[in-house]
């Protein structure tokens, strides 16, 4: 952890799901783990800034309220919307984490080709957003698998209907409102498309408040690459 507190408003739990980021024109390799289970998984525990300040990194996402995505030379006038990269001396030790690499192979597999061990993701995690988190590497990976675990997206869609297929397409606002309703919170999604052009969800954003304990509605909205309906493709 850096000597001095880090500000900043909250979190991104950023959750993936597999079958939209294997199915891509680039294609995914199965973790040395063994194959996920068909469901969405961490991809990262984010810090954010409410309000974009400064100048510098940190500009993709970033958008005013429910405005559209700004421009991209209002993108670089907004600034820095969020920390990264706050204490490059800080690498993820595994024996600080070691009662957690279960559960951490189970929820948060890497599906990368470059490196199919998973703690190579979690410690380019903790590297770029865990170390601006103010919490400890052990707290980090904690809080992430426990708000994880707080809500089954996966089940919560099942739950609406919205079931992995690949043929069905899916309504966006069925998609927010299902996970709004289940998790009692707003969150923000994410599209890709596979490798026939076809838009599908890809992540789920859920913002957490900045002890990294409780889910809040998300203050953002973000330009989410999503069109009114969208697919859900098997894994
Ligand atoms: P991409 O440009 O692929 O969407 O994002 C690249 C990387 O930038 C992400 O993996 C993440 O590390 C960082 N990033 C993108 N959007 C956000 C955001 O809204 N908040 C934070 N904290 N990081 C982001
Ligand atoms: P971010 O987009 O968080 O800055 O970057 C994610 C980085 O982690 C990328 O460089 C990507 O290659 C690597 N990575 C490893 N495994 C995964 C995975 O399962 N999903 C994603 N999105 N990135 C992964």
């Amino acid at each position: 952890v850096s000597s001095t507190a880090e500000q900043f408003d909250f979190f991104y739990l950023v959750q993936q799901w597999p079958g939209s980021f294997c199915d891509t024109r680039q294609g995914c390799c199965l973790p040395e783990a063994g194959k996920p289970a068909a469901e969405f998984g961490i991809h990262g525990l984010w810090p954010n800034y409410a309000t974009c300040r400064g100048r510098g990194n940190g500009l993709a996402r970033a958008v005013l309220g429910d405005s559209a995505l700004l421009s991209v030379a209002g993108l670089g006038r907004r600034g820095k919307c969020w920390p990264e990269y706050c204490d490059d001396g800080n690498s993820l030790r595994p024996w600080e984490i070691r009662d957690l690499l279960k559960p951490l192979e189970q929820s948060w597999g890497t599906l990368s080709c470059k490196n199919r061990r998973s703690f190579q993701f979690w410690s380019y995690e903790w590297k770029k957003h865990g170390t601006c988190s103010n919490l400890d590497q052990h707290d980090y990976f904690a809080a992430a698998l426990a708000l994880k675990a707080q809500h089954n997206l996966t089940a919560i869609l099942a739950g609406a209907g919205i079931a992995p297929s690949d043929d069905q397409t899916y309504f966006l606002s069925g998609i927010r409102d299902a996970i709004a309703e289940g998790t009692g919170f707003k969150a923000n999604v994410e599209c890709n498309r596979n490798a026939d052009g076809e838009v599908q969800l890809f992540q789920v954003y859920q913002c957490v408040d900045k002890t990294g304990k409780k889910l809040i509605d998300c203050p953002l909205s973000m330009n989410s690459k999503c069109s009114d309906k969208v697919k859900l493709p098997v894994f």
